[in-house]
């Protein structure tokens, strides 16, 4: 157990209470490399008694396997369903992007089977982007309502890339119906982006959700997956700065997490784990900045290199007309 429990952050309206380490279940969709179904329950059991109390899967990860996969591994912990909180998406499949009302209420029926839970806690549009904003607005969300009526959700959100896309959603829904945003990759040390957003949500009452510290394995000594999007220059740079940092006897990963999470602005920051190994790395990193604070200097260094890719980011998504 960590001897400093993991903080616990309000979700802008909601009252739900977060981990500020949120774990990201992706990986448990073998989408960074295959993980066995043993490693998958231990690793959320481990999670879980170390004090993360929010899980994030959507049925795109892995073509559903990450929800079958957090399901079980939720189902072997054998505790009370409010001792945890969970978090899956609709809108967007391995088959494609589908955000029509139909398709994204049977969605939360077939994922709700597959968590073998009777609600979840947040049912996010995923990758709003690649969709049309308008009709997220006009007849995703107010589908999203009536499952909330209905007992199946209990709060409502969207995520994305491109920081505008929640702007756009939030300006053009009635107040309250959309509860939380994911932003992805806009909080870390190469990209700091979302904090522009930050007084704008919190002026709506809205959480955020920031994912992927280590920018999708950029900021990881072993570097990203095959299909990572960014560019050449800043792969490069990424791993010119994880090499410093080895270097000197530090961890780029644990160095980017604690940039991440000393933001008390961002509810959860969410990142993908996939065995036993990285979830202690990660609450110790947790611990450590929540208690010592952040190792500013080496912080400084890692910015430097990083100085001439700063904020770069990549397409994703259609043009919206
Ligand atoms: P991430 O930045 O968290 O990186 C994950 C990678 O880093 C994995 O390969 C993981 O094994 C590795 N890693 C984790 N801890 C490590 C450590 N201590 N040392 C070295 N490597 C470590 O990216 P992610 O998994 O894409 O994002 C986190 C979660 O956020 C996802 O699982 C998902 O739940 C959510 N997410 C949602 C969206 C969206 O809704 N559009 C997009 C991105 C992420």
């Amino acid at each position: 157990m960590a001897l400093t429990p993991l903080e616990l952050r309000p979700l802008g309206n909601t009252g739900l209470k977060l981990s500020s380490l949120g774990f990201g279940a992706s990986p448990l969709g073998n989408v960074f490399g295959i993980v066995s179904e043993a490693d998958a329950i231990a690793t959320v059991r481990q999670a879980f008694n170390l004090g993360i109390n929010f899980f994030d899967t959507s049925p795109y990860y892995g073509g559903t396997l990450s929800e079958k996969m957090l399901g079980k591994a939720l189902k072997a912990l054998g505790v009370p369903r409010n001792e945890y909180i969970v978090s899956t998406k609709c809108g967007r499949y391995k088959e494609g992007f589908d955000f029509s009302a139909e398709r994204v209420t049977r969605s939360i029926d077939e994922s709700l089977e597959r968590l073998q839970l009777d609600y979840v806690d947040i049912l996010q549009c995923h990758d709003i982007e690649f969709g049309s904003l308008d009709q997220i607005v006009t007849e995703t969300i107010p589908a999203l309502l009536k499952l909330k009526e209905a007992g199946k959700i209990k709060f409502i959100g969207i995520t994305g890339l491109p920081l505008g896309i929640f702007s756009y959603v939030l300006d053009r829904s009635p107040p309250g119906t959309v509860d939380v945003i994911l932003s992805y990759c806009h909080y870390g040390i190469n990209d700091s982006t979302l904090e522009d957003l930050i007084p704008y949500l919190k002026s709506k009452g809205v959480g955020i959700i920031s994912a992927s510290p280590l920018a999708m394995g950029l900021l990881t000594e072993s570097g990203p997956p095959e299909w990572h999007p960014a560019s050449v220059e800043l792969k490069a740079a990424c791993q010119d700065a994880a090499a410093y940092c080895k270097d000197k006897g530090k961890n780029i990963s644990k160095l980017s997490l604690q940039y991440s999470l000393s933001n008390k602005d961002i509810s959860t920051i969410l990142v993908g784990m996939n065995s036993v190994k990285q979830v202690d790395e990660n609450v110790a990193a947790a611990v450590e900045v929540a208690t010592v604070g952040k190792d500013e200097k080496a912080i400084s260094e890692i910015e430097e290199i990083l100085k001439p890719v700063k904020n770069q980011t990549w397409p994703s998504g259609i043009q919206q007309s």
